[in-house]
């Protein structure tokens, strides 16, 4: 494996840097009291990033946006998850950037001039209804939302939650059984509905560790009652839900990683400032003290680890493509959680009361990022997966469930 950044991507990263810079970093103030205060200055910001050439870094050119190869976007992604505004800004936000791959990947033509268009301009905004409140989200191959032909239609039934920017959305892609007497991983498809349909229901968004969130920055539930689309709102072919979900998730595993090693760089940043700014006694930096030497040390260490697993992932895909990737996706799925958790959680400390404050980002970045271990599967899950493909090399079969 090279490490070396190309001189090109190398100049993009410092763009995007300066950028960050000049026009996300400023927004944080406003946007970490209220997303819907801060939404016209970011959306001034979105158009300035689309004349700066840095927009929707991961879609084709043709479709508006930079055409990154998936290595350069995962640098990006780094880059940019360093303010929880810059995904936003730059026009690659979840799960909006996921929905785009996967239009653009299975869509027809029709469905990407009527979706995929609007998407990476940014002027209608997406969600993904695949979680349901009485099925384990960890299991998306069982779920009860279902979806039946007729005539021409396809009549939706079901309630979803943790539909992310499900409030104020224009179009829900949603996962429902259309085959329920195929093989579990073949059962469902995925649908795509636009909002204002009558049979679209917004119930509420979740409050998050006490915050609701609004907009594309919130979870919602939803529900699909009677809904009625046309069959050719179908996304890919019919039972293949699962398997575009798989698609979907895959690279996005990777670009989840990197954004949380932008947090990290951005914690461990902060970390080390207020260690070397904030006097325990008079001439005496906090940073003197041995046990932050350490969490700065053991922070250090496991960031720069995480890195190379990550990119050692990437490397992969690029060459063998997702599924022969699959072990290494896992181990850094919940690898990279975890360290995020203990990172931002020890920069925390090191601020101590000012830490839990909003005055600087980790507040923020605790509360929002806690759930990386449950979403894209949870922690345990990968870990069984991961553990399951290494007992088979020693005879033991175990089934996605355990046992
Ligand atoms: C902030 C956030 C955003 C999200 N965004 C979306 C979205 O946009 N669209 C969407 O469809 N969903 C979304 N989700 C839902 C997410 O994908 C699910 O929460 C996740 O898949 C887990 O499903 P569950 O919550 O039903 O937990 P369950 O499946 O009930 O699992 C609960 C716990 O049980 C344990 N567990 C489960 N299975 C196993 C196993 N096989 N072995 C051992 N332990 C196990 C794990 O500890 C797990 O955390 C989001 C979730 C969060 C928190």
């Amino acid at each position: 494996m090279d490490f070396s950044t190309p001189p090109e991507l190398e100049d993009l990263l410092h763009r995007a840097s300066e950028f960050m810079e000049a026009e996300v970093y400023p927004l944080e103030a406003t946007a970490r009291q209220s997303f819907e205060e801060v939404l016209p200055a970011a959306n001034e910001a979105r158009e300035r990033c689309k004349e700066a050439g840095l927009w929707a870094p991961q879609m084709p050119a043709e479709y508006g946006g930079m055409g990154l190869d998936f290595l350069p976007h995962a640098h990006m992604s780094e880059t940019l998850g360093r303010s929880p505004m810059g995904h936003y800004v730059f026009g690659c936000q979840a799960p909006d950037a996921g929905n785009m791959e996967i239009l653009h990947k299975f869509g027809t033509d029709q469905q990407k001039a009527r979706w995929l268009r609007p998407l990476v301009a940014g002027e209608i905004r997406s969600c993904f209804s695949m979680t349901e409140p009485d099925r384990p989200g960890s299991n998306p191959t069982w779920m009860d939302t279902t979806a039946v032909r007729d005539g021409d239609d396809f009549v939706i039934n079901g309630r979803k939650w943790f539909t992310t920017g499900g409030h104020l959305a224009d179009v829900a892609i949603v996962m429902a059984v259309t085959n329920p007497d195929a093989a579990p991983h073949m059962r469902a498809s995925q649908i795509i509905v636009p909002t204002d349909n009558p049979g679209f229901h917004h119930i509420r968004r979740l409050s998050i560790m006490g915050d609701v969130g609004y907009g594309w920055q919130s979870h919602s539930e939803v529900a699909y009652e009677d809904c009625r689309v046309p069959a050719e709102n179908l996304l890919g072919q019919e039972g293949f839900g699962f398997l575009i979900a798989q698609e979907r998730l895959g690279p996005g595993r990777i670009h989840h990683c990197m954004r949380w090693l932008g947090i990290c760089e951005r914690a461990f940043d902060l970390m080390c400032e207020r260690s070397s700014q904030r006097m325990v006694a008079p001439d005496r930096p906090l940073g003197t003290q041995q046990v932050i030497q350490h969490w700065i040390a053991e922070s250090r260490a496991e960031i720069d680890s995480a890195r190379l697993m990550v990119y050692h992932a990437a490397w992969k895909i690029d060459r063998e493509g997702t599924r022969a990737a699959r072990n290494e996706i896992s181990a850094i799925k919940f690898l990279v959680a975890g360290i995020l958790q203990r990172v931002v959680d020890r920069a925390i400390q090191v601020h101590g009361g000012l830490g839990m404050t909003d005055d600087t980002p980790l507040a923020w970045f605790f509360r929002h990022e806690r759930a990386a271990r449950i979403y894209d599967g949870p922690d345990e899950v990968h870990k069984s997966a991961l553990a399951r493909s290494m007992l088979k090399k020693y005879g033991i079969e175990l089934g996605s469930q355990g046992g």
